[in-house]
């Protein structure tokens, strides 16, 4: 008997082998009672039916198919009854009665509820026949009757009760056994639930400190990083010897690559954790790709690839509700990789309207390039975070495996799907849907900026600029890019200090650091906000944000800050800048 067989089946074999052994002794004990009394018929059938029973006997020992060896016996036992019945003996007695609950029993417990119910109407019903039959007509076959002894039937009644207790009892005590056993399984069910429970939950705990030491990791190096990125830009502005330039540029160049590494994962781990939200601000689509793909253009055409955005024109006048940064992020990444992974040829950014309805418009994006290609095998696990096609790619063109992660997540997030199609050595197809509601104002006419001044003859000499900085290098960086073009900035070291500045002292624009100790940023700039001087409440204050993350500009504004450039910034962003919110007054 197999382990994997449940309770009641192992009951069930166990039945039939007691079973046969008690009815094979019983048929004995019949076979020698009617045989010296001469009952050649009856002797006979017993003598059959043994016979019956020891092949089931061995059938069942040669294999344990407990269904067809219940079917058998109970054919037999059906047919011995019916032929007990109309011929041997002629009668309903005692002993018929016993073989039909017998049978009854039997056949519900070994084959159940159907074959139970046919078993027993196939015993009971030729039987009332006959019985209805016998009533109205006497014998009702020509063949004359056994008769049968005392001993007979008493040797037949003790059998059949035996059988019948035995039936019984054994699957009473199976049916505990398998009671208990399912109590005992539920217990145990409920044991290991609560230990998958605890190990979801630690997996949790600990997925969650991964992120959070992710981020604090990526946060830490930013801060130094910032310092030789801002260092390199310093060097480079005091006119450096070629040679110098040359290891100054590399410097730039790797420390760059350290940054955009360092913000994948911190933006990988910020994804991870659930924390993104999505925002939903006015921008044009034209617009928003001819920024995203400006810069790219020049990386392509430095590779001697050729670049072709279009977007469609439906959308030149149309302004939508969606998260331009997370556009950005996506497409750039998308962008950065055809670039990336294409030797020659050309790069195809397209952005077509599938749909345009009434508020509503549908978006295709496509990133395509004719470049090394993907292995069809491949096409799911590259979306895995630091996964990389094959070590090849990681040898020849670096990188973390982390880019389209993120564009994958970003897209889920916003239960979208990204579709590519590839060829090796032929090429690329990046593309995703995407919907956006369309507001109902006309796109505002775009007052083109002044052409970038030259400061050549520094406009900015006399800037009284206050900088609100914790940090002593970013401080000196800044002293000294400021120098460069001769401002001469007042430090405060924390944000109540900048309060302070700002009460007693005039200043023309204040660099709010975000995170500082005693008083951040976010609340230095509300504090000074709130002053009754309106010279002082409406100063320009432009944040130095460390932070890579997207969500920190709203807050930002709604701190009530103009502006923000993030650190390490470029000599050229933060100047502008400052002219931008200075130049009137001082000029
Ligand atoms: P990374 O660019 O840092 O390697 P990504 O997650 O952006 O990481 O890309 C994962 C992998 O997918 C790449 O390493 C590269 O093997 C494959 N891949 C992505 N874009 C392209 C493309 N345009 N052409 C060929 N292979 C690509």
């Amino acid at each position: 008997m197999s382990k994997e067989q449940s309770f009641l089946d192992q009951a069930r074999i166990r039945l039939l082998y007691y079973g046969f052994f008690l009815i094979f002794v019983a048929l004995g004990a019949l076979y020698l009672n009617v045989y010296f009394q001469n009952q050649k018929m009856l002797a006979d059938t017993a003598l059959f039916l043994m016979g019956s029973v020891a092949v089931l006997f061995k059938y069942l020992t040669w294999r344990p198919d407990w269904r067809s060896a219940a079917h058998a016996l109970l054919i037999i036992g059906t047919l011995v009854n019916a032929s007990l019945v109309y011929a041997s003996m002629q009668t309903v007695n005692i002993i018929t009665v016993q073989v039909i609950i017998i049978v009854i029993v039997f056949s519900y417990y070994m084959l159940g509820q159907q074959w139970g119910l046919m078993y027993s109407l196939l015993n009971t019903v030729p039987v009332l026949v006959f019985m209805i039959i016998e009533y109205n007509s006497g014998y009702i076959i020509s063949i004359k009757p056994n008769k049968v002894d005392q001993s007979t039937i008493i040797i037949s009644l003790f059998a059949n009760f035996i059988l019948l207790i035995f039936i019984h009892s054994h699957f009473y005590t199976a049916f505990l056994k398998n009671i208990r056993h399912l109590k005992n399984s539920s217990r145990e069910q409920a044991r290991l639930y609560s230990k998958m429970e605890t190990a979801i939950e630690k997996a949790e705990k600990s997925a969650q400190a991964k992120s959070e030491f992710l981020s604090i990791m990526s946060h830490e190096i930013r801060t130094p990083l910032n310092a030789v990125i801002g260092m390199s830009n310093l060097l480079m502005m005091s006119n450096p010897r070629p040679d110098q330039r040359e290891n100054l540029e590399i410097l730039k160049f790797s420390a760059n690559n350290l940054l955009a590494i360092v913000n994948d994962v911190l933006d990988f781990s910020k994804i991870e954790s659930g924390k993104v939200v999505f925002e939903n601000i006015r921008f044009n689509l034209v617009e928003l790709m001819n920024n995203i793909c400006g810069g790219q253009i020049l990386k392509a055409e430095e590779k001697g690839l050729l670049f072709k955005l279009d977007v469609d024109s439906s959308l030149r006048d149309k302004v939508l509700f969606g998260d331009p940064t997370r556009i950005t992020q996506i497409i750039f990444n998308l962008v950065s990789n055809a670039i990336k992974f294409t030797p020659q040829g050309n790069i195809w950014v397209r952005v077509t309207c599938v749909e345009d309805r009434h508020n509503t418009v549908t978006v295709n994006f496509s990133v395509r390039d004719t470049g090394i290609g993907i292995e069809k095998e491949n096409l799911e696990s590259i979306f895995e975070p630091f996964t990389q096609e094959s070590l090849a790619t990681t040898r020849e063109y670096g990188g973390t495996g982390l880019g389209l992660a993120i564009v994958k997540r970003l897209l889920e997030l916003q239960e979208l799907q990204m579709t590519v199609n590839s060829t090796m050595g032929r090429g690329s197809e990046f593309s995703f849907h995407m919907e956006f509601p369309v507001s109902t104002e006309v796109l505002p006419v775009v007052v083109t900026a002044p052409e970038t001044k030259q400061f050549s003859e520094n406009p900015l000499a006399c800037l009284r600029v206050l900088i609100a900085e914790d940090n002593m290098v970013n401080v000196m960086l800044m002293k000294k890019l400021l120098s460069k073009w001769s401002i001469n900035p007042t430090i405060a070291e924390n944000g109540e200090r900048a309060v302070e500045f700002m009460q007693y002292g005039n200043f023309d624009i204040i660099l709010m650091d975000l995170q500082m100790p005693v008083m951040n940023g976010f609340d230095a700039a509300k504090e000074i906000r709130k002053m009754a001087d309106p010279k002082k409440s409406g100063i320009p204050i432009i944040a130095l944000t460390a932070s890579a993350l997207f969500d920190i500009k709203e807050q930002v504004y709604e701190a009530g800050m103009n502006d923000y450039v993030s650190k390490p910034f470029k000599p050229d962003e933060l100047l502008e800048k400052l002219n931008n919110y200075t130049l009137n007054k001082v000029g």
